[in-house]
């Protein structure tokens, strides 16, 4: 009995931290794995990125990540827009393309307009304004033919999204507004561009100051072409401008300067708000 004892205090002895170490073992490892993958885990399409910051809270980091998978989606929204709008009408200038896949026009409309941003269509901007249409952004700036060298005038800043399709292409861009609502919140988004210069005044007399530019573009149509505007075009400088009624019967025009003289080319039949004049 004794030994049987004996032997039975050895056996518990020896298998019972046996046991309880192959328990830890085999129960808690694939905890620890789990919560590995849990940390690690990242969305499908998006890069891992190194924790940052270990003091984030749970929501803080659901912030965070649902901030990365917004991105990821206007981002697939643009390059759609770009083959389905742009390139598939022909627009073929590499520069503009490269520019219209980079530009967020998202971050140029309303908060509330952002998920309409990349549609095949004007959206309003306030104010009874409107960013163009995707295409007629791309057309416009494709017949400006910039090489990347150019000082670039715009009138009719509106949202700002042209002027930094520009702006991503050259080195300086000169933007006027004349509404003040929308010079301020234009002004504020175009910030993040160093090479834009934006002014609230009546874009018919150009922008004397800076002139001459080697391109005008003109996002609002007037009944004529400004005269101002062509003494402002650099010898050889091409404006782009819609010219028509309000709301009607518009033609998109390429005007290229030729010392004294001007050539202007049809390009096509569009559809623009009109360009105010101020009342002093
Ligand atoms: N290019 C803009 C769209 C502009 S809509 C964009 O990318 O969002 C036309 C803009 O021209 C409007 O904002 C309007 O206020 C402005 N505008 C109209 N007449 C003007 C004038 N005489 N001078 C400057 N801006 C003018």
């Amino acid at each position: 009995m004794k030994i049987k004892n004996n032997r039975m205090f050895f056996g518990f002895k020896f298998i019972l931290p046996v046991a309880l170490a192959l328990f830890i073992i085999f129960c808690c490892l694939p905890v620890l794995s789990c919560s590995k993958n849990a940390i690690t885990k990242t969305p499908p399409g998006i890069i891992a990125e190194p924790e940052r910051n270990t003091n984030k809270t749970d929501e803080e980091a659901a912030l965070t990540e649902e901030k990365i998978l917004d991105d990821d989606k206007f981002k697939l929204m643009r390059m759609n827009m770009v083959q389905n709008q742009i390139a598939a009408r022909n627009i073929k200038d590499e520069k503009v393309i490269e520019s219209m896949l980079k530009v967020p026009r998202h971050f140029f409309v309303d908060e509330s307009q952002q998920n309409s941003a990349y549609e095949d269509r004007p959206l309003h901007i306030g104010m009874g304004q409107t960013i163009s249409q995707p295409y007629i952004v791309a057309l416009m700036t494709e017949s400006l033919e910039l090489s990347g060298d150019e000082k670039v005038l715009e009138i009719g800043t509106g949202s700002g999204y042209q002027a930094a399709i520009i702006a991503e292409i050259v080195n300086q861009v000169y933007t006027v507004e004349i509404i003040p609502q929308l010079y301020n919140t234009s002004k504020d988004r175009l910030k993040i561009y160093e090479n834009v210069k934006v002014s609230n005044h009546d874009g018919y007399y150009g922008w004397e100051e800076f002139a001459p530019f080697d391109s005008i573009i003109v996002t609002a149509a007037p009944d004529h072409i400004p005269q101002p505007l062509v003494s402002q075009l650099a010898d050889g400088g091409i404006m782009v401008i819609p010219v028509g009624p309000p709301g009607w019967n518009q033609t998109l025009y390429k005007v290229i300067k030729d010392g004294e003289d001007i050539v202007i080319k049809e390009i096509t039949s569009v559809i623009f708000v009109p360009l105010t004049r101020s009342k002093e």
